[in-house]
């Protein structure tokens, strides 16, 4: 025993008191704040954003995976610049303190107060993701009297492989401009002769949890083919190429690519593309958001009760469920499991980990091993739930979002407060 490898955070051990996180017993951090509690390891995500920018020359991270303002703050500390897909991620980037410079904001279907509320911030870039976009963003650019440096968001018809979900570049996406049939190229030509807009360059995502460099490699293509066209067809040159995020991360013994080690093929990727198609090379982008805040976090939950179906199954009832984590039930994800409040030497036993919400699908683990004498009033640990699992909870059941500590310095400082009944209950009007 003693520090914990991945999936869990580096300040996280199990000893035999249970598990700690900087040296604060998970019992002890229960008792302070309540559960659920998510549980994030500072120095883990400081960490993790530096391995980023000095792999990458330039990195945004994405934070639609975890938007509180505390984690904005460390993004930026470290010197990365922040991603927004919404106007209410781009205002919490805002009052994070971030100069408007270091955000870009972009999304599918972006409303017009969200185009001028990031024009008015004066954001680094507005990735437009289709040709429509154009003449929508150049008059926000007009209307505050200023010329909107933009990329445009091709849709590189590659397909990777993860969960269907969490595709977003096959030819079958919502996602960006097609660059089949001539329609990015439209699109390109509409934003470069557009007088209020700048267009750097262009940008395209290829999906989530991507282990490996294959499918950057597969999107360099497309992406350089487009480029190589562009510059044939408008004289266009990019002084930026944006290739997302999706830099995977290890729920359980998944192992993806040192950072380093993507950053290093993509680059000798593109700097060999550019050579074949005589590109000049353009410096490279990347947005991670799960490869940054997941591996940080950690939620714990108290079990309630526990049931014994004969011959079935053994299910074990925590205080939170889907409405803290829809992962399981939207994607089937997989998580590790620990007993967090005391170590045990009792036979492990297959359980499976229920919410407490009004869904039979509301399951939080499937047929994870747990020691067997886990008992009502323990505390189990969920690894690796700093991304997408907070910025996707509910309210379902008029159950609160948990709270969120940050760890750091052997202290952990309350970053989101627990929501309440009141909270819950504000937004109806009598
Ligand atoms: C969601 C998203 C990201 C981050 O994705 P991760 O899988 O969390 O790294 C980056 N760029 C764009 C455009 C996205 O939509």
């Amino acid at each position: 025993m003693g520090i914990a490898a991945a999936p869990w955070p580096s300040a996280a051990a199990f000893d035999a008191t249970g598990l700690s996180v900087g040296g604060l017993a998970a019992s002890q951090l229960a008792e302070e704040f309540g559960t659920p509690l998510v549980v994030v390891d500072e120095d883990h995500m400081r960490a993790r954003c530096r391995e980023f920018r000095e792999a990458f020359p330039d990195v945004l991270w994405a934070v639609k995976a975890f938007p509180a303002r505390a984690l904005i703050r460390i993004a930026l500390e470290e010197g990365l610049g922040v991603l927004a897909a919404t106007g209410g991620e781009l205002d919490a980037c805002l009052r994070a303190g971030a100069a408007g410079d270091r955000v870009v904001l972009h999304g599918n279907n972006k409303l017009d107060h969200e185009i001028a509320a990031g024009v008015e911030a004066g954001v680094r870039f507005v990735i437009l993701d289709n040709g429509e976009e154009v003449e929508r963003v150049a008059a926000a650019a007009r209307t505050a009297g200023v010329k909107q440096a933009v990329l445009l968001r091709i849709a590189p018809g590659v397909d990777v492989e993860t969960h269907a979900y969490i595709k977003t570049a096959a030819p079958d996406t919502k996602f960006g401009t097609p660059v089949t049939g001539g329609q990015a190229l439209e699109a390109l030509r509409l934003a470069v002769e557009a007088a209020d807009l700048d267009v750097h360059g262009i940008h395209l995502h290829l999906g989530s949890q991507l282990l490996d460099g294959r499918p950057y490699r597969a999107g360099l293509v497309a992406g350089l083919d487009f480029l190589a066209e562009a510059r044939k067809q408008l004289d266009f040159r990019a002084r930026i190429l944006d290739v997302g995020g999706g830099m995977g991360t290890t729920y359980i013994e998944e192992n993806p690519l040192p950072v380093r080690e993507l950053a290093l093929q993509i680059e000798a990727d593109l700097e060999s593309g550019c050579r074949e198609r005589r590109l000049e090379t353009p410096p490279l982008l990347v947005e991670p958001g799960r490869a940054i805040a997941s591996g940080s976090a950690l939620t714990l939950y108290r079990v309630g009760s526990i049931k014994h179906v004969p011959d079935l199954r053994t299910f074990v009832a925590v205080d939170g469920g889907m409405s803290d984590n829809i992962r399981p039930a939207l994607y089937g994800s997989r998580y590790t499991v620990g007993l967090a409040s005391r170590a045990s030497d009792a036979e492990p036993h297959t359980v499976t980990i229920a919410g407490r919400h009004c869904e039979s699908g509301d399951m939080l683990a499937r047929d994870v091993s747990l020691p067997g004498d886990v008992r009502r009033g323990d505390l189990l640990a969920f690894a690796s739930t700093g991304a997408y699992e907070y910025s996707m909870a509910s309210n379902y059941n008029k159950v609160g979002r948990p709270a969120v500590v940050a760890v750091a310095e052997g202290r952990a400082r309350l970053i989101a407060r627990r929501e309440t009944y009141e909270d819950l209950a504000d937004l109806d009007v009598d």
